[in-house]
């Protein structure tokens, strides 16, 4: 086929493939084919024979939230008898939990508070980080990022400049989900538009802080929709100069909330993380997620992802219906029995990570 002979050229010459290209790819492409060139593109990065791990908390310190998306099994409204917003205290006592483990990162995740501001999180994060001066945290997602701003009245830029100057050297990019603007409008109108977004994510890296690109498929999303995420974040990632330091797909969990539905089949989200891996040619690290498939998520690594976290809690995918193991050295074992080479890492360097 005069297509897939093209896209084998182009990626033994380490050219971009198209969107087009992509498209053909993951509908017509075999397990095999996909697999081969996925590794082709990880090895441009990679050792073949090598993954990276690092074990890591998810602290969800509130999960009060006003966006409703209809995915979401974890917010609750404000008011609402099970809404929580943890003290520092309890934070902490989540992450000596973590220690215990052996975790090395931590990443704060919430929701849209509509009481927390910038200054708030600021505090929150300093204090944090003074007791735990050999970890490094996450400290909130780009979508929490944008409503904080918001409710503090500030700009971007400003609320961007705030954090760094606090000291913050992360915000990442979770509560991506599916960066499509129809996607937006069915599942979460209150959430943010993706040309917004990116403006978030430009005022993160400009003040010198480092982040991540996300994507969680499995909804009712069309390839469509999945093409102009990719598509999207290729362009972002060339316009920033390849800063975003990893791309980390999961799955969507359907228990427990409006939106409802079924769980993908690992053979898809497999298939998918290649074509990422293909398409995403200026992305040096892709994850593969553990957190929403456990050991079927180390199949990951023979479609193009080099990296994992091995979780030790995170209520979000926990409550749509996610499972997390603690017997890590099980994990490891499944990938080291598929013939990889399995490195704990340390948290990346917020730039020179290449
Ligand atoms: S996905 Fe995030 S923003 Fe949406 S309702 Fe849940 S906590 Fe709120």
């Amino acid at each position: 086929m005069a297509i897939m002979d093209n896209i084998e050229r182009k990626i033994a010459a380490g050219s971009p493939v198209s969107r087009h290209e992509a498209a053909t790819l993951f509908l017509e492409a075999d397990d095999t084919t996909l697999q081969r060139l996925a590794t082709q593109v990880r090895a441009r990065f990679h050792k073949e024979t090598e993954a990276t791990y690092l074990i890591m908390a998810i602290v969800n310190y509130t999960n009060i939230c006003v966006a409703k998306c209809d995915y979401c099994s974890f917010f609750r409204l404000p008011h609402d008898k099970e809404g929580y917003l943890l003290t520092t205290e309890q934070v902490c006592q989540k992450i000596d939990q973590m220690v215990q483990h052996g975790g090395k990162l931590v990443g704060f995740n919430g929701g849209f508070h509509p009481k927390l501001r910038i200054d708030d999180y600021a505090k929150l994060f300093t204090e944090v980080r003074a007791r735990y001066p050999r970890l490094e945290f996450y400290e909130m997602t780009v979508a929490e990022f944008m409503f904080s701003c918001k409710v503090s009245k500030v700009t971007y830029d400003e609320g961007a400049a705030k954090l760094a100057a606090s000291g913050t050297r992360w915000v990442t990019g979770g509560g991506a989900e599916i960066m499509d603007n129809n996607f937006r409008k069915r599942h979460s109108p209150g959430k943010f538009t993706v040309e917004d977004y990116y403006n978030a994510q430009e005022a993160i890296l400009g003040a010198g802080m480092g982040s991540t690109a996300t994507m969680v498929i499995g909804f009712d999303e069309t390839l469509e929709e999945r093409l102009n995420h990719l598509e999207s974040l290729r362009t972002f990632q060339d316009r920033v100069g390849g800063t975003l330091a990893s791309f980390l797909c999961w799955t969507y969990k359907p228990w427990n909330n409006e939106f409802g539905g079924e769980e993908i089949k690992t053979a898809e989200y497999l298939r998918w993380l290649a074509v990422s891996r293909i398409y995403l040619h200026n992305m040096r690290n892709i994850r593969t997620s553990v957190l929403t498939k456990n050991e079927d998520a180390l199949l990951g690594l023979r479609f193009g992802a080099n990296d994992f976290d091995l979780p030790t809690e995170d209520e979000v995918t926990q409550k749509a219906g996610a499972t997390i193991s603690h017997d890590f050295e099980h994990l490891l074992t499944a990938a080291r029995n598929m013939g990889f080479k399995t490195l704990e890492r340390d948290a990346w360097p917020v730039r020179n990570w290449q």
